[in-house]
């Protein structure tokens, strides 16, 4: 059994990010807008700015309070959007009650779009053309690569149907050749589902949703969830008992979160070649 080990992955990508910052003639230049002060975001936002600080990308964190309207808002990114020494923005989520995300993710500027949640981003996805895709399923593909997991074929089930996490996996998946099952909350007979995917995927929010049983022996199990529980922070799979009959399966930290922020650093980089060397979209 191997552990999918997304630190030593994320380390790797780092440093290659790092090395090719060097050489570049400007500093590619990420804008993070917070609306409000959600604790999670605080640390989400927060280990941005460490993985910037340590590739060497310029890191401006914007804070609007809770009561902004969407419309100042937009106006906000609008004027981000122009702004030739910003190369990419990010919203994190989630935004208060009252504001549309769909709205405040769409004026973003697709060519800056690092976290791939624009309808432009998400129509390239669909149509297998290369762009700015979302960070956390771009992580797992390049995980199962990394570890020359073969996807071709295979059965692969997406457990979660979520716009960030669930659908542009499944997308990606089928792009890349899996025959593609979905699950979600409304699916009847979940483990019937799970137990014949040679490839699981994850992404809940349901602690120890999977369990030994529901999996097929010699699968691949990828863990996206990440739960604050009393026993400290774990993932949507029963890891200890999974793992004794899988061939592989992310850890709950160390996996699929490492590799959000590596390729969140990898989409920072596109941005900018895209932005500032004119280099368009080749499909
Ligand atoms: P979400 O709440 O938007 O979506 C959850 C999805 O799971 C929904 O589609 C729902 O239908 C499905 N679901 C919920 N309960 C279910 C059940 N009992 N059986 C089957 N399906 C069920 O969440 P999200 O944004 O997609 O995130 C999912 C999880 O992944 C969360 O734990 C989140 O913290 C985590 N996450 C991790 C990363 C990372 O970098 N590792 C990134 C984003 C999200």
């Amino acid at each position: 059994m191997i552990i999918l080990d997304g630190k030593k992955v994320k380390n790797e990508i780092l440093d290659n990010l790092k090395k090719e910052v060097l050489s570049l003639s400007e500093v590619p230049h990420l804008v993070v807008i917070q609306i409000g002060n959600n604790e999670a975001s605080n640390i989400y936002i927060n280990n941005k700015a460490k993985m910037a600080a340590y590739i060497g990308y310029k890191f401006t964190h914007k804070k609007y309070p809770e009561d902004i309207s969407e419309e100042s808002l937009i106006t906000e990114i609008k004027k981000l959007n122009h702004d030739s020494s910003v190369h990419a923005i990010l919203v994190q989520m989630p935004l208060p009650n009252g504001i549309n995300s769909n709205n405040i993710l769409n004026a973003i500027d697709s060519k800056k779009d690092v976290d791939g949640l624009t309808d432009v981003n998400s129509g390239a996805l669909f149509h297998k053309i290369d762009a700015l895709y979302p960070c956390t399923p771009s992580g797992v593909m390049e995980l199962l690569k990394y570890y020359n997991i073969d996807i071709t074929g295979k059965h692969a089930v997406v457990v979660g149907r979520s716009n960030l996490v669930g659908k542009p996996m499944a997308i990606m998946l089928l792009n890349a050749g899996a025959t593609v099952t979905v699950c979600h909350s409304k699916t009847i007979n979940l483990s019937e589902h799970t137990k014949d995917a040679d490839i699981l995927v994850v992404a809940t929010g349901n602690p120890h949703l999977i369990t030994a049983d529901m999996v097929k022996p010699g699968s691949v199990i990828i863990d996206v969830g990440i739960n604050r529980t009393n026993d400290g922070i774990t993932g949507d799979v029963d890891f200890d008992n999974v793992s004794k009959n899988v061939s592989a399966i992310t850890p709950v930290p160390g996996g699929v979160g490492q590799m959000t922020v590596a390729l969140l650093a990898k989409n920072i980089l596109k941005a900018y070649k895209i932005n500032k060397e004119g280099v368009e979209h080749d499909n």
